[in-house]
Formats: structure tokens, sequence, C-alpha cells
């Protein structure tokens, strides 16, 4: 396989999944193109070639392929379902390698996929050992660079999580941000928030960032019943830290009907804290944020007697 190379979309699963993809790639001696970060240009450019119904992060994600088209052989797009019974993914990352396929099909371009959907008992390592099959290894081969792959991220992130359980230690305004890992990731949608609260003094505390075990353990504090597994991270990440924060921002795109659904329920459940519900489009953007943001800094210094 020298000489091959895999383009991946930094965009939707890129944030959860690009070490152990890098990783992967790399034990299989395949080389890697990511994606620039986002700009004004990836949306501008995922939007035009996306359905008006489309999430904001589904439109960036046709952003960064778009921006891998003709540079490299392949370019992953995964269907990920399910981790378990009850712990399903939003529907577009079902239909994600069909919708691409579809939207590029004038490009001749090469797209790989695989399928997670432990639900009808498609587990992880077996996608990944049809994934490397495609590209002409054999199962033991591929075993091996997965499980390499997967003891890195796992690191990866285990270092993630110390990073953000220290900043609930630091002195400060602290600030929990909550929206899914592409969205906080993204370099024109969620970065802009977190520097933002930085710039006003605050410390941002990203919910992404949690021990996912312990967080699922205590998502049925605030939601027993919900099914979607990164929203049931991120109440289980409310549910765990909130006596822990000055704030808590709820920050998710639009339209998106999982977030719309669980974010509408922390905000009836969850009291006693200040919350702020951002909603990014691709119309407004970032546009308006940083407004938004002093006055929510400026509520919680009122309620502290600082201001
Ligand atoms: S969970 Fe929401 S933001 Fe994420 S892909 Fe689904 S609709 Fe888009």
């Amino acid at each position: 396989m020298d000489n091959i190379t895999i383009g991946l979309p930094r965009a939707l699963m890129y944030s959860r999944y690009g070490v152990l993809w890098r990783g992967f790639f790399k034990e299989l001696g395949a080389r890697v193109l990511i994606s620039e970060p986002s700009s004004r240009s990836t949306l501008e450019r995922g939007s035009a070639l996306s359905v008006d119904e489309s999430c904001l992060a589904s439109k960036l994600f046709m952003g960064h392929v778009d921006a891998l088209v003709g540079k490299c052989d392949y370019i992953l797009v995964p269907r990920i379902a399910s981790f378990s019974h009850r712990a399903r993914m939003c529907s577009r990352f079902q239909g994600l390698p069909d919708v691409t396929r579809v939207t590029f099909r004038n490009a001749p371009q090469k797209f790989l996929t695989y399928e997670v959907d432990v639900n009808h008992r498609r587990t992880e390592e077996d996608a990944f050992l049809h994934l490397g099959a495609q590209l002409g290894h054999g199962a033991r081969e591929s075993r091996r660079a997965y499980r390499r792959a997967r003891k890195l991220m796992l690191r990866h992130y285990a270092r993630e999580v110390r990073a953000q359980e220290a900043l609930y230690k630091s002195d400060g305004m602290k600030i929990l941000v909550c929206g899914h890992g592409y969205v906080l990731d993204d370099a024109y949608i969620g970065e802009p928030v977190l520097k933002g609260l930085s710039r006003l003094g605050a410390v941002p505390i990203r919910g992404d960032l949690v021990d996912r075990d312990a967080a699922l353990r205590h998502s049925a504090e605030l939601s027993p019943t919900c099914k979607w597994q990164t929203n049931r991270e991120l109440v289980g990440c409310i549910a765990m830290n909130r006596r822990r924060v000055d704030g808590i921002v709820l920050l998710s795109v639009f339209p998106c009907g999982p977030d719309a659904m669980v974010n509408d329920l922390l905000l009836r459940r969850v009291q006693g804290i200040p919350m702020l519900n951002l909603v990014l489009d691709d119309q407004s953007g970032i546009a308006g944020i940083e407004t938004r943001l002093e006055s929510f800094v400026d509520i919680i210094r009122f309620k502290e007697g600082a201001l």
C-alpha cells in the first residue's frame, strides 16, 4: 500500500477518531492528507454543495471533502450508527457515505468507508478489518494496526481529559462549554467561542472532553432515556460538573434535532446556574456571538457580586 494517500476531512468524527485513523493508516504504510482547518470559504463551499436542510456541521464536512477531492487516492467517510442498543449516533452519520458519494458523483474521486453498528453486531474492530481488506491487507495485519492505533487514541484522549480536569481547579470564572467535539474543535465555529470566553477573562472548559464512561453513568441523573451517545456524554458531563463551574454554555448548530431536544431539556432541568443557549447557523455564523458572551459573563459577575 506504499504511496497511497488517504484524505481525512477535518470535520464531524475527525475530532473523535482522528488519532485512530492516522495511527491505523500509518501502521499500514499509507500517507494521510488532512484538510486545512475550517474557514469562511470551507463553509461557503460546503453550503453550496448541501441541501438547505443539512446542519451546519454537515455543510462544513462537505466543504472539507471538497477541499480534498483530486488530492488523494481515497477519502475516508465512515458510517457510524450505534455503539450499543441504547447508544446511537444521529441519523446523519448513518447516511454520510451515501450522501457524500451522491454529492461528488461527478468527481473522479474514490471513497473509503467502514461501518460501526454494534446494535447489529458490527463492531469497530470488525469495521477496521474490513477497511484494511479494502486496501489489500490481511486480517492479522489490520487487527494489529487497529489495536495499536486504538491504544494511541485512548492515551491521547486521557491526556485531553486530564487537561480539562485541571481547569476545574483553576482560579477565576469557569464556564463549561457543552457542544459536540466537531463543533468545539472547528476553527471557524467552535474556536471563536472558546477564545471569546478566554478574552473576556473566563476559563472555558470543554464538556466533550470528559471521562466518557463516568459521564454516561451520570447522564441518567438528568435524562435516563437520551439515546444519542454524544449527547448523553454531554448531559453526563453537566450532571457531574455543574457545581464546579460558574456558568454553562450550550453550543449547537442549526438545524440539529438531537441538540434541540436535549438542550431544551437541560435548560429546564438544570437549575441554579446561569446557562446560555447558543445556536450557530450558516447565515449569521459567529456574528453577534461576542456580544452574547459578554452579556453572559457580565450576568455571572453581577450574580457573584463582582460588578
Ligand atoms: S447531531 Fe446535530 S450537529 Fe451533529 S450531525 Fe446530527 S444534526 Fe448535525
